[in-house]
């Protein structure tokens, strides 16, 4: 049980909720909150945010939101003003995380596609095989995978060991073929073998560059999406933020899926990248194994940063 809540508790999220912790219990002594007693309170939040890699952008629309909120509410007897801010900081932390559902869309038109996109080392290839894996054996579809990566020989291969592992199709190669034939030819197969969903690998860079962009922008072009998704390595922090502003800004992306959440990353990427991307976080990697993989719940993550759900409901019930 202990192991358990230890697991429980060494999330990525950790150093912040320790500071969150901290403020409130401050915030429970004062009793009565005065705009003094509430601008420290925000001073401290917005360095815990800060320290946890979350964007200076992000983290000043945080603070601004959550001041409002505090000073435009009245207080309900039932509750103390700490429990107040509490609920609030909860509420604005759903809001940063992505408040509206972040489902991926399967109800296009048979065969639909989805197109992973990242730098190389991000986890990219893996999660693909994750999501291929996930709609067959969560939503029953038929699925096929796809390399667009010519410019690693080993790329192929290494989407073909984790498409034999998990028995799902993938689309045989032809040498030489170039990337928007490869993907052509995928729609005429997925047709031919009834498939579902066409899920597409694409090459990536170690660096952004404008190659990288003008060739994903081709290929979108191409293969029309129903998601256009990014994927990012959390363990990066700030970095995964730029290259995130960089990717939305060249494609119109549909939402991102942040990897190696199981290790120490300070949690930074995930609370920024909603505000960064204009779309939801869709998943979450938390290992190298295929069925490492999670829905990116909003109001869960707020729970496990701030652990005071139970505070949240007494609010809500209010
Ligand atoms: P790509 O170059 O972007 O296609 O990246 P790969 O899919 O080849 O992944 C690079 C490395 O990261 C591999 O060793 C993966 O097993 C590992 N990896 C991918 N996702 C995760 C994750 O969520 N957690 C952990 N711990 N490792 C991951």
């Amino acid at each position: 049980m202990r192991f358990l809540l230890e697991i429980w508790r060494k999330n990525m999220f950790n150093n912040l909720t320790e500071r969150f912790e901290s403020i409130f219990k401050g915030l429970k002594k004062t009793g009565s909150i005065d705009e003094t007693v509430l601008e420290s309170a925000m001073r401290d939040i917005r360095r815990a945010l800060l320290e946890a890699d979350v964007s200076l952008s992000v983290a000043k629309e945080f603070i601004n939101q959550v001041k409002d909120q505090a000073l435009g509410q009245e207080v309900l007897r039932s509750i103390t003003p700490a429990q107040m801010i509490i609920k609030i900081v909860n509420d604005e932390l759903i809001k940063i995380l992505g408040s509206e559902s972040s489902e991926i869309n399967v109800s296009g038109v048979l065969p639909s596609s989805f197109m992973f996109t990242g730098l190389q080392g991000s986890g990219k290839t893996t999660t693909v095989a994750k999501i291929g894996k996930y709609l067959k054996s969560k939503l029953n579809k038929k699925v096929m995978l796809v390399s667009l990566d010519v410019n690693r020989p080993a790329a192929f291969d290494q989407l073909k060991i984790l498409a034999d592992k998990i028995e799902i199709n993938i689309l045989p190669k032809i040498e030489n073929q170039m990337p928007i034939d490869i993907a052509k030819r995928s729609f005429e197969a997925a047709k031919l073998q009834d498939i579902d969903f066409i899920l597409f690998d694409t090459a990536g860079r170690t660096n952004i560059d404008e190659n990288l962009m003008k060739e994903l922008s081709l290929l979108k072009n191409e293969i029309k999406p129903v998601e256009t998704l990014l994927v990012l390595d959390s363990l990066t922090g700030q970095e995964a933020v730029n290259v995130a502003s960089d990717f939305s800004k060249n494609i119109k992306l549909t939402g991102s899926i942040l990897t190696r959440i199981d290790g120490d990353s300070r949690g930074g990427a995930a609370l920024s990248m909603k505000s960064i991307t204009g779309c939801p976080i869709k998943f979450m990697g938390v290992g190298e194994q295929i069925v490492d993989l999670e829905v990116f719940h909003p109001e869960r993550i707020a729970n496990r940063i701030l652990g005071m759900g139970d505070i949240v409901s007494l609010v809500e019930k209010a």
